[in-house]
């Protein structure tokens, strides 16, 4: 869906093909159905006997025919289009788009590894078992925290796992309470994942430096709330510096302290977290310990815990026995006295658990703090030379990502949408938009540790460039109509959301039943 408003500025480079350069225009995959065509040629079967009776289906099953080199064609093209952190820079804030080392992709293709079955017998998966307690070590060694759960399923899930033992020891000691609070700065998932949990949320101001403000934390603690979420380094980029101070508070009103961990790749190797007093804290592994995402597939969301709530995780985890490694399934066995039971099928996202070992074992625990060290330093250049034309929201250094929001776009008439949109043409992902809420316009950046300074720079004096151009005030259309060099323009996206086509061909529906 293009905006008719829109006037063509790539008309000029219109071809006869429909394709420009070697770039196709690519038809949906019905659209190019040659009935008839197959990629294998069999024979019609000598006996054919029917067997299935009156189940036996008349009409053709739908499916487009084509031969195998137009399937081929057809969906490496498609994957060209993809934008991936391998294709380029990908500085799209709170994501952690880092680059993902090739030797835990080997690692997770391993025979051994990767054609386990989870209903294998414990003594033939040993090894399997060894290197989810291996994970489970490092994971707790490096936030100091005395237990874990594995098998939460992403960020999101790690949350609820969270939440869940939360509840589960509040119930115990008959204390059920009903509310949580959240950071108005917080990440979508955190009152989403409160309210699923069943809670109440309710939000907490911040203090103007981009910190959650404790006074008015402490104001509202009280004997109903029965959580709090902070997510650290916060969504602003910014360390939670009265972290501890706010732990102290919450566990004086009773209340769990709830970390959300997503961020942890700026204090990984650095931060011990126990010592800031958190009960729960959830780690994407798919973000700091690097496998590939942001395409929806798998990840994992390991969740640490704090004494007051170990007895309470869910199974299944790993327990070393008089015959080797097992794993515990029941609530009663194991440190897990009082699981609140399972949270997903099976033992976890073994695939990711294997690259994020590989990861950890490469890296070592020096390899692991250079890398915050290193990510806050990307991050802290972008926020320096970007303030030459861009308005940084906060004062002072940054941890590993860069806020900057629309100030530096007052009166021109561009949004920082279109701005955005521009520097697709430049080449570069935008980063994240729009969030968080707490500043006007947000640009939110984070480079990660894997970039190195030539691609920032070339990244930098793109950005300078726009931002200049923008201030000019003679470019307003330029920004208005961008992107013009990408295979789509700038889509409807209300008319998307709102009159979704999810459907090549409509399918009648059958007639409802009276
Ligand atoms: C990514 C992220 C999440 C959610 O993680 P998923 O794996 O996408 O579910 C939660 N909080 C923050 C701050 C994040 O950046």
């Amino acid at each position: 869906m293009t905006n008719p408003n829109q006037k063509n500025v790539a008309d000029a480079s219109q071809t006869v093909s429909g394709h420009r350069g070697l770039s196709f225009e690519e038809a949906i995959i019905f659209e190019i159905d040659t009935p008839g065509s197959s990629a294998v040629d069999l024979p019609e079967p000598e006996h054919d006997r029917d067997r299935l009776g009156g189940l036996r289906r008349r009409g053709g099953v739908g499916l487009p025919g084509l031969s195998e080199p137009d399937v081929v064609r057809h969906y490496t093209r498609l994957s060209q289009k993809n934008y991936s952190i391998d294709s380029g820079f990908y500085p799209l804030g709170s994501c952690t788009m880092k680059h993902n080392p090739r030797l835990n992709e080997k690692m997770a293709r391993l025979p051994g590894l990767a054609d386990i079955h989870p209903f294998q017998p414990a003594s033939t998966a040993q090894g399997a078992y060894r290197l989810m307690d291996t994970l489970a070590h490092w994971l707790k060694e490096l936030t100091g925290l005395p237990a874990i759960a594995l098998s939460p399923a992403a960020g999101a899930h790690g949350e609820l796992c969270g939440l869940m033992c939360i509840r589960a020891a509040l119930q115990a000691s008959g204390d059920a309470r009903s509310v949580v609070l959240v950071p108005e700065s917080a990440h979508g998932t955190n009152p989403a994942t409160a309210a699923i949990c069943g809670y109440a949320v309710e939000s907490i101001p911040g203090n103007g430096n981009g910190r959650v403000d404790l006074n008015a934390l402490k104001e509202r603690l009280g004997p109903d709330v029965a959580a709090v979420m902070i997510t650290n380094p916060n969504t602003c980029g910014l360390f939670e510096t009265e972290a501890k101070e706010i732990a102290d508070a919450v566990h004086t009103a009773g209340a769990y302290f709830y970390m959300d961990g997503a961020n942890f790749n700026a204090i990984v190797g650095r931060v011990t977290l126990a010592e800031l007093g958190v009960d729960a804290m959830h780690i994407n592994l798919h973000k700091t310990f690097s496998t590939p995402h942001g395409g929806g597939g798998p990840g994992a969301g390991p969740t640490v815990l704090s004494e007051a709530l170990a007895a309470f995780a869910p199974v299944p985890f790993v327990v070393h026995g008089p015959r080797g490694l097992a794993m515990a399934e029941h609530a009663g066995q194991g440190e897990a006295q009082h699981s609140f039971g399972r949270m997903k099928g099976f033992q976890g996202q073994f695939g990711v658990f294997v690259r994020a070992v590989a990861y950890m074992m490469s890296f070592g625990k020096d390899g692991l703090r250079q890398v915050s060290g290193d990510a806050v330093l990307n991050a802290n250049y972008l926020r320096v030379r970007l303030s030459e034309e861009l308005t940084a929201s906060y004062d002072g250094i940054c941890m590993h990502e860069a806020l900057f929001d629309d100030r530096f776009l007052k009166d021109t008439g561009i949004t920082t949408l279109d701005f955005a949109k521009a520097m697709i043409d430049e080449g570069f992902h935008p980063p994240t938009m729009y969030f968080p809420l707490v500043v006007h316009g947000a640009l939110l950046m984070e480079p990660t540790e894997t970039e190195s300074k030539a691609t920032l720079d070339q990244f930098c004096e793109s950005v300078l460039a726009l931002a200049r151009k923008a201030k000019r005030g003679d470019a307003v259309d330029d920004f208005k109509n961008a992107p013009v060099l990408t295979p789509r323009r700038r889509l409807d996206e209300t008319q998307a959301a709102r009159k979704p086509v999810l459907r090549w061909k409509p399918v009648p529906m059958p007639q409802a039943a009276e």
